[in-house]
């Protein structure tokens, strides 16, 4: 199944992004464990999360887009970052995708790491899906886009200006990063619209596991965290069981709100539990027909 395709059939498409596991190195169980719990939840495609670290050994990510797709049948889709990476690098990483029949690539640029100086052959996820399309035009590409705007982006208009770029250059769908506030969303999609932006536009949504994750992450990223999860949080933050489950509540109240708001996909930031994809996608997935 190619995603074109997913996209032209108008069910909104549900996709889940998972990470290689930290010990990925010492045995690819863990990885199998994650992946037969997700395989019930039949996704039109699983991606896998690429360190921005430019470290051409760590082919784990490559590895396991192979195993999704042929072990479990999925299609994959295997994340790329360019900050840290020169052309060669880029190349070699491009020939193994191609080798494993990985034609579905998710082209970003990485963090920059302060104190850290980026290689000079892309500045910008732009710069790298331009340079893939020109090499080799049968990967089908995929960008990350902010619904709150990035926080390099001075304001919402440069932002989605950029974002322009990246889709001109050849990005063919886009997914966004988490937010917790469909409005949000709704805000950044007539921005999109108005910026000639006609791409399909999947949601990225996270249910939240800890409070302290979830802080840390969203100071990364910049996303916001509305008074209403915020006060679950509060409320919660010292009985694991009741946070996950509120939380999980908070998710689907969030993704059954978009697929009324004909969203054109969304994509759970699994964080590798197989358990919170199932309880989410027997909720959701009759909400798709
Ligand atoms: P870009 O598109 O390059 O944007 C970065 C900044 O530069 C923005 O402020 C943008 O407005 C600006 N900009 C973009 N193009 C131009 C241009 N042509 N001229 C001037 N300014 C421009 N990180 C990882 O390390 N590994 C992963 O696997 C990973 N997966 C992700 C998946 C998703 C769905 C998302 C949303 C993010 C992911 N990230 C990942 C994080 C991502 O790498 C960071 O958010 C990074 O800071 C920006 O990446 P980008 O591809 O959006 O960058």
């Amino acid at each position: 199944m190619d995603l074109k395709k997913i996209f032209e059939s108008k069910r909104p498409c549900f996709s889940l992004e998972i990470f290689p596991p930290k010990d990925y190195q010492g045995g690819v169980e863990t990885i199998y464990e994650t992946l037969d719990g997700l395989k019930a939840v039949r996704p039109e495609f699983i991606s896998c999360t690429y360190g921005a670290g430019g470290n051409l050994a760590d082919s784990s990510t490559i590895e396991i887009c192979s195993i999704i797709k042929e072990k479990y049948g999925i299609l994959p889709i295997s994340h790329l970052t360019c900050v840290n990476n020169s052309k060669e690098n880029i190349d070699v990483i491009l020939e193994q995708l191609k080798a494993n029949g990985i034609m579905n690539i998710l082209a970003l640029r990485g963090d920059l790491k302060p104190g850290q100086e980026p290689q000079k052959d892309f500045a910008h996820a732009s710069d790298l899906i331009s340079y893939i399309k020109e090499k080799e035009p049968g990967f089908f590409i995929s960008g990350a886009c902010y619904p709150e705007g990035h926080p390099d982006s001075g304001d919402l208009i440069t932002d989605v200006l950029d974002l322009k770029k990246k889709v001109e250059c050849g990005a063919e769908h886009l997914i966004s990063q988490l937010f917790f506030n469909n409005e949000d969303f709704y805000r950044f999609r007539d921005r999109c619209e108005l910026a000639g932006i006609n791409v399909p536009i999947e949601a990225g949504i996270m249910p939240v596991t800890s409070k302290q994750s979830i802080l840390r992450m969203v100071s990364m990223c910049g996303a916001s965290i509305p008074a209403k999860l915020s006060k679950i949080l509060n409320r919660f933050e010292d009985k694991p069981k009741a946070l996950e489950e509120a939380c999980i509540a908070y998710a689907i109240d969030q993704m059954i709100d978009l697929i009324s708001n004909e969203v054109d996909g969304i994509h759970l930031y699994t964080m590798n539990k197989p358990y919170i994809a199932h309880r989410i996608f027997e909720v959701i997935d009759p909400m798709r027909e």
